[in-house]
């Protein structure tokens, strides 16, 4: 007969569900900082669907995604449950965890009451049709993060899990450190092998960002089972042995160069001069460190804004650059030459399915993946962890907690395959990057209109245009519109064809790109077509200035021709859109 509740770390006896289990929940009434958004507390053990397991909770992984899920942005993972027709008005996080399985659906085949198992995060419902025809689950409109985007998590004695999470537990790992990698390590191995003709293989080069964080550092094993070699990127050079140790056959330090960030414009001769002269000396680093001349195949992405175009352009001809994150930024800029010239390819790659997970795995059965635990808690600690990253106070590497296990350093029954080598970080390692935001974001597709949030107080692009256009031909000389635009005091001066037609803008900004590497003799000559902006972003008098100021942020332009009729009858610009908003 079961107790109606065990205490933490006395464990029921093998198959005994207990009705009620202790738990960390988030709720509403509570978001905020880690410290005060979790609580323990006592609520029912969820019962299981056919194709579910309950698994008796060893030790939990800490991720990013729990901080957010307790902040309650950008999403509040409880109200959006609620709203799909689940009860529970809490949430418990925690989508790592290593545990013992105590009950299984009727359904289950592929584990049974007393597996020591480790999870992965990907749910997704057998009954999508998708999913059923054979597609990848990682495409099924039903995937879902378990214990961040589905409740019932490993922050408690009992997590609920589809049958298909679960995966054999490395008999040579402890609770804390098989809590530690799935997640990552799973995410990483769907990055370099589930990308058809550019899976890493034998013989590659890989440039793996962020080579001593949670991903890189499970990366740089991948990489290396594969047979390829690696280049890790780091911030510092305290961070290369760990690396090396790892497996890498080199580092750079991200700090050594300081092109980094969005790619200058292709008209600014001057600006791209100097990122192609970091950038080079970026790839001349890279040959540096491998000893031969060869660009990476294979380049491992994830902070996304500052580094996508350094990335695109080391790549190899044919060569991929696989991104799960924009931890610095989501806006990526691609000089398409590359792109198209060279065949390169940008993939996006999330998490990864349930066949990848299960090969990743494999390697860690084999002793060839070190879960890179860099700190492990007490499950009176969870808070604590959270709230350390989310104060970027925390180490790099994996960190975990402990569930039902009443020490660290329990559970391993077996000696490694293969002998392991725990590379450590240096001491006092800290973060000091930006805080990514959850892996899973919430994205509005074609038919989900999103509420606009902009208030507006009905102003019209009319009540604060200027009215009249004063235009240049496309011949004109870069001279005669800088004369216009003198004589005239304004920024820009449309440029219009013999029907009268509004073919593009000059700006001031383009004139001063169109003087960069050039002389003024040159920039003179220049005809207006040759410099202009093409195109003609337009909006009609009638339009709201909230919507014209996204227009004109959208297209990152400072100012739209107005229309009438079609016919264009001035300009609104952004100063005029500071003058109304701020006041001169
Ligand atoms: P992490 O442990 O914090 O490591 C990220 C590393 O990126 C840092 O250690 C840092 O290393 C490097 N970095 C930070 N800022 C950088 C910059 N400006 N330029 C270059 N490198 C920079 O995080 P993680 O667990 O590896 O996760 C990384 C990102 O992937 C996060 O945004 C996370 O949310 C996301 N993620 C996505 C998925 C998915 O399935 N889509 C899964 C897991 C994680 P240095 O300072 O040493 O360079």
């Amino acid at each position: 007969m079961a107790k109606e509740l065990y205490n933490l770390g006395e464990m029921p006896p093998l198959g005994v569900i207990p009705p009620k289990m202790h738990a960390w929940l988030i709720r509403p009434e509570r978001f905020g900082k880690p410290m005060e958004a979790f609580q323990k507390e006592v609520v029912d053990t969820p019962p299981i669907a056919d194709d579910e397991v309950l698994v008796y909770v060893m030790a939990a992984g800490i991720n990013y995604n729990n901080v957010w899920a307790g902040l309650g942005i950008p999403v509040n993972v409880i109200g959006a449950r609620n709203k799909a027709g689940e009860k529970e008005e809490f949430h418990i996080g925690g989508s790592d965890a290593s545990g013992i399985v105590y009950k299984v659906g009727k359904d289950v085949t592929n584990v049974k009451v007393g597996d020591e198992v480790v999870m992965h995060c990907g749910q997704y419902s057998r009954h999508c049709e998708w999913v059923k025809s054979g597609g990848d689950p990682m495409y099924s409109p039903t995937f879902r993060i378990w214990g961040y985007e589905t409740n019932w998590g490993s922050f408690a004695q009992f997590t609920k899990v589809q049958a298909q999470q679960c995966m054999p537990k490395p008999k040579h790992m402890n609770w804390e450190e098989a809590a530690a990698y799935t997640l990552v390590a799973a995410t990483a191995w769907r990055m370099l092998h589930g990308w058809g003709a550019n899976a890493v293989k034998k013989g590659d080069v890989a440039l793996i960002w962020g080579g001593a964080g949670g991903l890189g550092s499970m990366a740089i094993q991948i990489a290396k089972a594969a047979g390829a070699t690696s280049v890790a990127m780091v911030s510092g050079e305290d961070k290369f042995d760990y690396c090396m140790k790892l497996g890498a056959k080199g580092c750079i330090n991200r700090n050594e160069f300081d092109h980094w960030g969005m790619l200058p414009h292709w008209k600014d001769n001057v600006g791209y001069a100097k990122w192609m002269k970091g950038v080079r000396a970026f790839g001349a680093k890279i040959w540096e460190v491998l000893g031969e001349k060869r660009a990476p195949n294979i380049v491992f992405e994830h902070p996304g804004e500052t580094t996508i175009p350094t990335s695109i352009f080391v790549c190899d001809t044919g060569g991929i650059v696989v991104v799960c994150a924009g931890t610095t930024g989501y806006n990526a800029t691609v000089d398409l030459r590359y792109l198209w010239m060279r065949q390169k390819r940008l993939q996006g790659s999330h998490f990864a399915n349930t066949e990848q997970s299960n090969q990743m795995n494999e390697l860690a059965l084999r002793g060839l993946l070190d879960p890179c635990l860099s700190r492990a808690f007490t499950y009176d600690d969870i808070p604590v962890a959270h709230q350390l990253m989310h104060d970027n106070k925390h180490p790099h590497g994996n960190m975990s907690v402990l569930v039902g296990a009443t020490g660290f350093g329990q559970g391993a029954s077996g000696k490694p395959p293969v002998a392991i080598v725990h590379p450590t970080l240096p001491k006092d390692d800290m973060h000091t990057t930006p805080h990514p935001y959850p892996m899973s974001t919430p994205l509005p597709g074609i038919g989900e209109a999103e509420a606009l949030t902009i208030t507006d107080d009905g102003t019209k692009v009319r009540d604060l245009m200027h009215r009249g256009i004063i235009s240049c031909t496309p011949t004109d000389t870069v001279g005669t519109v800088a004369k216009i635009m003198v004589n005239k005091e304004i920024h820009a001066v449309v440029v219009m064809d013999e029907r009268g037609k509004a073919i593009g803008v000059v700006s001031q900004t383009d004139m001063v790109l169109a003087r960069q590497g050039r002389t003024p003799d040159e920039a003179r000559s220049m005809r207006a077509q040759d410099v202009m902006t093409p195109g003609c972003a337009t909006c009609d008098a009638d339009m709201l200035l909230s919507e014209a100021v996204s227009l004109m942020t959208g297209r990152r332009m400072h100012r739209l021709v107005v229309t009438e009729k079609e016919q264009p009858v001035g300009v609104i610009s952004m100063t005029d859109v500071v003058r109304k908003i701020i006041g001169e």
